[in-house]
């Protein structure tokens, strides 16, 4: 047997939104081999429950309010555990390319020359308002879709070009939706547009609050919305209202996991 060392691989995994049955079979296949798993805030605990039991777990993310990991720390963390010859599963909330910094730390492995592979992830920008009923993009009301956050390294997201969207979604835009809706209706965007905000979509506590542009910070601000949510606004969140039996029959967590205990006494 040789002792050369061999690095071991990193895969930026997306979770999907919250839900755990949203995982992909790749995420949940990778995290029972994986031998270190990096996970932030935003992966919901049964995830971590298809890690192996001798899994290394290692939480990165903001816990009561707490600093979070630096993502040059992160980065750096990554780097190391791969070079210790492990299989390292670095789970990202909703898909790692989107909002997620996955991009930064893909460039931070090739830069130290660390077998990397992305694994796509169901990204929150469709699965919570789908989960709140509320189709980003339908025909004859919407016909495209934009992606955007609230909050840019040291430059003010593009209102003008934001409130000519369609549809827009608008990420982290959690403390800072009064600036965000006065934004987009000095730059032109109605302010009777529907509009409605999707907390923790698609987990056990998902909320949805909708209202026109002008009012919906107000309204979130009321009901003391928290994080992670979305913004979503235009003609497609009327549609809701026509999604009765979608918007009310979620299946929550608890009840998919009595339902596979069901499952598992027949067997
Ligand atoms: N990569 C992630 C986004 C990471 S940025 C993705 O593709 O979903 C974090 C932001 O995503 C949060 O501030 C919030 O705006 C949004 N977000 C993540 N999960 C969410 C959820 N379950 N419900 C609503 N918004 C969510």
């Amino acid at each position: 047997m040789s002792k050369q060392h061999v690095n071991g691989k990193v895969y930026l995994v997306g979770a999907g939104p919250g839900d755990p049955g949203l995982l992909t079979l790749r995420a949940a296949q990778l995290l029972a081999s994986a031998d270190a798993v990096v996970y932030d805030r935003l992966i919901h605990p049964e995830m971590l429950k298809h890690a192996r039991s001798r899994a290394r777990l290692l939480f990165v993310g903001k816990e009561g309010g707490g600093e979070s990991v630096r993502q040059e720390e992160i980065n750096a963390l990554l780097i190391t555990q791969a070079r210790l010859g492990r299989s390292v599963v670095r789970l990202k909330g909703g898909d790692p390319f989107v909002f997620g910094r996955g991009g930064e730390e893909a460039l931070a492995l090739e830069e130290a020359g660390i077998a990397y592979e992305v694994v796509p992830g169901v990204s929150s920008g469709v699965a919570a308002p789908a989960a709140a009923g509320i189709p980003v993009t339908h025909r004859g009301v919407s016909g495209s879709v934009t992606f955007a956050t609230g909050h840019r390294a040291g430059k003010a997201p593009d209102w003008a070009h934001l409130a000519g969207a369609e549809t827009l979604v608008l990420f982290m835009a959690g403390g800072k939706l009064e600036e965000a809706t006065l934004a987009l209706i000095a730059a032109g965007r109605a302010p009777s547009t529907p509009a409605a905000i999707v907390e923790a979509g698609t987990w056990e506590h998902q909320r949805v609050l909708e209202a026109s542009l002008v009012d919906i910070a107000a309204r979130a601000r009321e009901a003391s919305v928290g994080s992670p949510a979305l913004l979503v606004v235009g003609e497609v969140v009327s549609l809701r209202s026509q999604l009765r039996s979608l918007v009310e029959s979620r299946p929550v967590v608890s009840e998919r996991e009595q339902f596979l205990k069901a499952e598992a006494g027949h067997e």
